[in-house]
């Protein structure tokens, strides 16, 4: 077996960012999951992992050769309540890897274990959401969302305990960094300067590198970091993706989409729509997401106000500047990807208040009418500048179909703008306007057939259809369908 090429840097920052942690072993590891192309995007296709030896790696049961193993300390602001000290209670860092690229990458597992940092919490993961995780994160990457990855996901032939016993599992993640909001927070909360600098530094090098010449790198890095959440979370928008909890330890630095946990896609369309059973009040609801960004953003411009300027008053001058270029950014992205849905590409500057509004009727008009989201823009992408008879099918999904055909006739008068033939602008609109999503009734679907029956065949099929989500495939039209009214998913649990 090839080794693994770690690279580890983390580990070299310091004791105060980590406590160095083995995963704990578990009875019988089963590799359910191997993702090869991933492999191959970080240089590891001739380490031979998709096999017996790679299963006891990817459930913490063997430490490949070079590997470090630790749990990073982080804090964060949950549901607005700041913890001081939260940190890997059931993931440990294996170590850091260079991809062909030269880009740095971290390989995490998740699920492996306790650590110094699990207080009362088990370790562990069930394999549920773990198979959530995998689905998810490898649709937002084929979506072209920021995100981490997934590499791996083993069964551990041990059960969990949560509010009946459940099968346990590992997933083996990537991202480009596994350092947080919260990972500022808690450097700032224990008024150490030193660590602040040094965790930004890092972070500047492994991630922000053309930040690096700036006047003050750490102003840049901060500018680059509010414009990453704002172009991220207006692509979740812009999907219906719902992450359901936002809090500032589960939002990366490096502007990639974390921590699958009580997540979902929306059918319907619902400005407010909440899944997630811990989130009563709606913080996290979808149009809450792109103000939660910002907020989120303020307590990591906070931590490193001592960096920003000499003094506090100056500090929070330049941080606030950078920080109201949040909203507009977000807003910029946002209208440029929802013209992009509708296939409004022309006369941009006479139009650009007229196609916010044009966008908004439409939203209203399908929450009015619940009109599944994704199959809406979808079905639109199809449609041409005359009416036809296929428009029956995005009527079909409002409630009151009058009301679509009222937009309509504005869209399409909207249209005459556009100087693309209708083969031409629905090509593109198919280009960011998917055909599948991972639907939650259809995750639900794999995660009971492989707990309950073993079979993993739902898992991989679901997973091999959302490896291209653009494109309309054979005999798959049933992963495009809402769910039936006994289907629904109406609350998502993180699973721990
Ligand atoms: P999460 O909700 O997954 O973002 O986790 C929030 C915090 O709780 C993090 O510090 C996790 O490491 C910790 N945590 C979640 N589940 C467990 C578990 N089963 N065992 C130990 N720590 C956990
Ligand atoms: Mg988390």
């Amino acid at each position: 077996m090839h080794k693994i090429p770690f690279k580890n840097r983390y580990v070299t920052l310091g004791k105060t960012f980590y406590v160095k942690t083995g995963p704990s072993p578990v009875a019988n590891p089963t590799l359910i999951k191997f993702n090869d192309s991933l492999a191959k995007t970080l240089g590891l296709s001739d380490v031979n992992l998709n096999s017996t030896d790679g299963a006891e790696i990817f459930a913490g049961n063997l430490i490949p050769e070079g590997a470090e193993p630790l749990a990073m300390a982080y804090a964060g602001h949950q549901f607005g309540y700041f913890n001081p000290q939260l940190g890997d209670g059931r993931a440990i860092l294996l170590g850091e890897i260079v991809s062909p690229d030269g880009i740095f990458f971290d390989m995490q597992l998740k699920g492996s274990g306790r650590t110094f940092y699990s207080r009362g919490g088990d370790g562990r993961a069930a394999l549920g959401p773990v198979l959530r995780e995998y689905l998810v994160s490898e649709a937002m990457e084929k979506l072209g969302v920021p995100t981490t990855r997934a590499l791996a996901v083993v069964t551990t032939g041990e059960d969990v305990v949560r509010e009946r016993l459940l099968p346990g599992g590992i997933i083996t993640r990537i991202a480009t960094s596994f350092v947080r909001v919260g990972t500022f927070q808690y450097f700032s909360a224990k008024g150490d300067l030193k660590g602040i600098k040094k965790l930004a530094d890092y972070v500047i090098e492994r991630n922000y590198p053309q930040v690096c010449d700036a006047v003050n790198p750490y102003v840049a890095f901060l500018k680059a970091a509010v414009d990453n959440q704002a172009a991220l979370i207006s692509q979740w928008m812009q999907l219906g993706f719902i992450h359901g909890v936002m809090n500032t330890d589960n939002m990366s630095i490096a502007g990639e989409t974390i921590d699958y946990g009580p997540c979902a896609f929306m059918d319907a369309y619902d400005h407010d729509r909440v899944f997630s059973a811990i989130d009563s009040g709606g913080r996290y609801a979808y149009s809450n997401q792109p103000t939660i960004g910002l907020w989120n953003l303020t307590r990591l411009a906070e931590t490193i106000l001592p960096l920003l300027a000499e003094d506090t008053d100056a500090a929070v001058e330049v941080a606030q500047d950078v920080l109201k270029t949040y909203l507009e950014s977000y807003h910029i992205n946002w209208l440029a990807g929802m013209r992009a849905k509708c296939g409004l590409t022309e006369n941009l500057d006479k139009s650009k208040n007229d196609d916010k509004a044009l966008i908004e009727e439409l939203f209203n008009t399908m929450a009015a009418n619940n009109a599944d989201f994704t199959l809406t823009f979808f079905y639109l992408s199809l449609m041409t500048e005359q009416p036809l008879e296929q428009d029956n099918h995005i009527r079909a999904l409002f409630d009151n179909p009058t009301q679509f055909d009222e937009w309509a006739v504005k869209w399409r008068k909207r249209l005459r703008d556009e100087s693309t033939t209708d083969g031409e602008r629905q090509a593109e609109m198919q280009m960011v306007n998917p055909v599948y999503i991972p639907r939650n009734h259809q995750i639900e679907a794999a995660i009971r057939a492989a707990e309950d029956h073993d079979d993993y065949s739902v898992f991989h099929d679901l997973h091999e259809v959302l490896q291209n989500p653009y494109a309309q495939q054979d005999g798959k039209d049933s992963y495009m369908l809402p769910p039936e009214p006994d289907e629904v998913v109406r609350q998502t649990f993180c699973g721990t």
